[in-house]
Formats: structure tokens, C-alpha cells, sequence
């Protein structure tokens, strides 16, 4: 016989939120404003047992059921119409062991806490670019971000995670227990059961120097080609990652510049001021820059500086794809598109993937564009949804005119609910061994709500 939300209620600590509820319209709230889902049953879990509990519920009452971590997904995957959402983020905690090296962190955690906890110990695990991402959903994708180059992806430094499987199983795995499970959940996301605790290998990184170096568009091209060289060579030390934005009216920013549309690449070094000045200087002196403006920061106020310029609730729309190479008539599309930026929020990024990301195989771990140098992501964002058709189409032309010269697949967690032939492309000769991994641990495809690997036939 089912559950009912009385048994649940007796075995669960947490909180269960349904529709008429007080707590409900907030607690449905996604970071992106465009996806609007009404779920079932919202269960807040506060413990392992919690979230053993959401799972037999869900699965007894055969209910389409989301997990929530961070609730940044771009296609909305925290949450589901009509189902249930395990939510995570009350689960929150981060040990650091400075004398290993690692810290254990809790599932709802966003980024901005683990920094917080490994800061004072001059340590810092590989993540993203933004504070406010949860580290679940940002990790089992993959987890790209200003350390990729010089220590790799976020899921080259997890050491081991636990997790509750459909069948209410706990188990840990890493690269001695559940070996082929440990090897999906790095870049197959919540596809194989609930991640309740990540064990993360830090590296040492305090302050780093940090800055934009900004120029006009009409130097767009030339910056881009230099920074298409620069990267090949740079030292893994330096990160930049090039955008097309308009410059916020921020006090950190000079007057005349306000509103411009420009290109520019943001700079992470993790060497000293004088070897990233060394490093940087051949491409910070391409053409004539508006602004250049680097210096020493501490890593977690460099991890924040996008946060109050994103916060949640904007309208967003995303396309991405990989690169390893950008062509000359790559980077024409790139100027004709990310010259015409539709609103304020807007922009395009490539991300530098190479150094320390390339030395792990591209069957190592099921995120496979090993090879690529640039994930790219496009997003039309802004507040009004009234402007949310605008900033869908500048994205979708903007995507459909860099598309052919890309790689062919995308990093999963800049992708929209896009198909399974989408989904396939970014796994490519690792979408069989997920299938097959997926039919032994979750064979009923429970966890679907997700950029979904089907269980194999
Ligand atoms: C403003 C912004 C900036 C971003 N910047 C970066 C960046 O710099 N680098 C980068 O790599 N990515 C970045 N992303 C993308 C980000 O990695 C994905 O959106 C990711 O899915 C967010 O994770 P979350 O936990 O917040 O998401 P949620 O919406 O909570 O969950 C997303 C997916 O993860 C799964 N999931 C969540 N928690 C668990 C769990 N405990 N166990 C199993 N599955 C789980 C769910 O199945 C769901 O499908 C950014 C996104 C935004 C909105």
C-alpha cells in the first residue's frame, strides 16, 4: 500500500511543504524566474534519514521526484510539476581537515560556504565563478571555475561522496567502493541517487590577483585571436576567461563607462602579482584597453564579486557548447552576435578548460570533453519578463551561428531541458557506461528530473 503524508510525516524531521501552505510559492522559488514548476510535496530534509525517507515516499507512491540542491539549474532540474522535490538545503555543514587537505561537505551547501570554512585555512576547493551555486548540482555536472586550469575540474578533486540509490540504499563511493558508481557521478549529475555528503581534496589558494581588462568592441576580433594563442601557452596559474558584457553602473567602475558593451577577459591568477603581471602582460597590452584593473583579492571575495550583480530571481535563458578550436569565422560569428547584447544582464563567456582539466582522460570520469579548451555559455538574462522572448531568441540566433564550429556537445550544467540527443552529445563514448551504470543502480529511471541518462535495455 502507498505511504501516506501522515507516515511520512512520523519518520521525517524536516519540513514537508505542500500547496496550501504558507511556505509553498517560496519554497517552489527557482535562481531562474523563467521556470515556474508547482510541485506536490516539497520535503526540507535535515538529515541523511530525511532524505531515505523523501526517497521510499516517492517511490512508493510512484512520484516523479526531483532533487534540489542549490536550485541554480538553468533548465529548472531542482524541481518537477506535479511531483516531489527532495530539498537539500537545510542540510548544510562543511568540516575542513587542514592537515589532509580535504573538507566534507553537506548537500545544500552553496560554494560561498565552503569558501567561507576553508578560507581561514588558506585552502580553497576548485569550484566556479559565482558564490551563490549549489556545490551538488555544480559538482556532479562537472564544476568549471577560475581554479579549472591550474587544479582541474571540481570533480577531479572529489574524493568520495554518499548517497541514498532509489532502493533507499546508502552507500559511499570513491575509487575503491562502488568504483563505477564514483565514475558516473563525476559529470553524470543526480543521475544515480542523492548525493548526501562530497569529500573534496583542497589546495592551497589565499589571495589571488584578480581583475577585468576591458576593450571596445571594435577591438573585439583581435582580442579574441590573441586570447585564443595566449591560452594555449599561458601558465596554468593564470585564468581568464573572456566575455562580451556591459558594464554595470558600479561605483567599482569608472563613470563613462557605465551601460558600454564591451569584450574583456577576467583574470584569476593564483602566482604572485609579479609572475601573473608577467604572464598577462603580452595579451593586457592588445590594442588599447578601456580599463585594466588587476590586484590581489582574497579568493572568496573573488568568488562573490558576480553575486549581487546576479541575484536570484532574473529571467534566464542558456546555450552552451565546447571548443577546441576558435576559427577565425568563430570569432566573426562572436562579434556579430556578442556585439549586440539585448540587455544589461546579458552575456557570453568562454571558459578556459586546458591545463591541469586536459591531464585527466576523457574516460576517466563521465564528463568527456577532455579535449576541449572553451566551454562556452551563452545567457540572455534579465529581470523583466516581459523581455524574456528577447533574450531567448538573441540567444538561440547566437548559439545557432557558433553552433557549427563547435565540438558538438556542451557542458551539461549550462544546458536548458534540450533532448536526449543533446544529452547523448555531451557524454558521447561515455553514454553506454552510463546507461549501463544507471540500469544497475537505478533501473526504474526514479531519478529522471535530471539531463537524463536512460537505463540501458
Ligand atoms: C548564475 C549561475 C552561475 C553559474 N556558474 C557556474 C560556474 O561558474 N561553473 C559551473 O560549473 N557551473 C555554473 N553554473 C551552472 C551550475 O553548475 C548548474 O546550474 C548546477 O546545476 C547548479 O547546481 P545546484 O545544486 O544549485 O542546482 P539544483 O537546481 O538544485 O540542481 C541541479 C541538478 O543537480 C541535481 N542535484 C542537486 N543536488 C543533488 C544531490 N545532492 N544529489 C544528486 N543530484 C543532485 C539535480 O538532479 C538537478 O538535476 C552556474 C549557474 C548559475 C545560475
Amino acid at each position: 500500500m502507498p505511504e501516506s503524508i501522515a507516515q511520512l510525516r512520523s519518520a521525517f524531521r524536516g519540513e514537508l511543504i505542500q500547496a496550501t501552505d504558507d511556505a509553498y510559492d517560496t519554497a517552489r522559488k527557482l535562481y531562474n524566474a523563467m521556470i515556474d514548476k508547482r510541485p506536490k510535496l516539497i520535503a526540507g530534509c535535515v538529515d541523511v534519514a530525511d532524505v531515505m525517507a523523501a526517497v521510499r515516499y516517492g517511490r512508493e507512491n510512484g512520484m516523479l521526484t526531483a532533487i534540489r540542491g542549490g536550485g541554480h539549474n538553468g533548465g529548472g532540474l531542482g524541481i518537477c510539476d506535479g511531483g516531489l522535490v527532495i530539498d537539500l538545503s537545510r542540510m548544510k555543514g562543511v568540516r575542513v581537515d587542514p592537515a589532509a587537505r580535504t573538507a566534507r561537505v553537506a548537500p545544500g551547501c552553496v560554494w560561498g560556504d565552503v569558501d567561507h570554512a576553508t578560507h581561514p585555512f588558506g585552502l580553497a576547493v576548485p569550484s566556479g565563478f559565482i558564490s551563490t551555486t549549489g556545490v551538488a548540482g555544480l559538482t556532479l555536472g562537472g564544476g568549471i571555475g577560475y581554479l579549472t586550469r591550474r587544479y582541474g575540474l571540481t570533480i577531479d578533486n572529489l574524493l568520495a561522496v554518499d548517497m541514498i540509490l532509489a532502493d533507499g540504499r546508502f552507500v559511499t563511493a570513491n575509487t575503491n567502493e562502488n568504483a563505477d558508481l564514483f565514475w558516473a557521478v563525476r559529470g553524470g549529475g543526480g543521475n544515480f541517487g542523492v548525493v548526501t555528503s562530497f569529500e573534496f581534496r583542497l589546495h592551497p589558494v589565499s589571495t589571488v590577483q584578480f581583475g577585468p581588462t576591458f576593450w571596445p568592441l571594435e577591438q573585439a576580433a583581435e582580442v579574441l585571436r590573441s586570447y585564443r594563442k595566449f591560452m594555449l601557452t599561458a601558465p596554468e596559474e593564470v585564468n581568464g576567461f573572456f566575455a562580451f558584457l556591459v558594464i554595470p553602473p558600479a561605483p567599482m567602475f569608472p563613470e563613462h563607462l557605465h551601460r558600454k558593451t564591451v569584450c574583456g577577459i577576467v583574470w584569476c591568477g593564483t602566482g604572485t602579482v609579479a609572475e601573473t603581471e608577467k604572464a598577462t602582460i603580452p595579451l593586457r597590452s592588445i590594442g588599447t584597453p578601456l580599463l585594466d584593473a588587476i590586484s590581489p583579492a582574497p579568493f572568496p571575495v573573488v568568488q562573490s564579486t558576480f553575486d549581487s550583480l546576479y541575484p536570484p530571481g532574473l529571467q534566464w535563458y542558456w546555450r552552451a557548447d565546447n571548443f577546441t578550436e576558435l576559427s577565425d569565422a568563430a570569432i566573426a560569428k562572436h562579434v556579430e552576435h556578442g556585439s549586440k547584447l539585448p540587455t544589461m544582464f546579458s552575456t557570453m563567456h568562454l571558459y578556459p578548460v586546458n591545463g591541469a582539466a586536459q591531464r585527466v582522460g576523457k574516460n576517466e570520469t563521465a564528463y568527456s570533453f577532455r579535449e576541449a579548451l572553451f566551454a562556452e555559455v551563452i545567457v540572455g538574462v534579465d529581470p523583466y519578463p516581459a523581455n524574456s522572448q528577447t533574450i531567448t531568441d538573441w540567444c538561440k540566433g547566437y548559439y545557432d551561428a557558433l553552433h557549427p564550429y563547435s565540438a558538438g556537445g556542451a557542458y551539461v550544467n549550462f544546458m536548458m531541458e534540450e533532448g536526449q540527443e543533446r544529452v547523448q552529445a555531451c557524454f558521447r563514448d561515455n553514454y553506454g557506461r552510463l546507461a549501463a551504470i544507471k540500469k544497475k543502480y537505478d533501473p526504474t529511471n526514479f531519478f529522471r528530473v535530471n539531463q537524463n541518462i536512460h537505463p540501458a535495455t
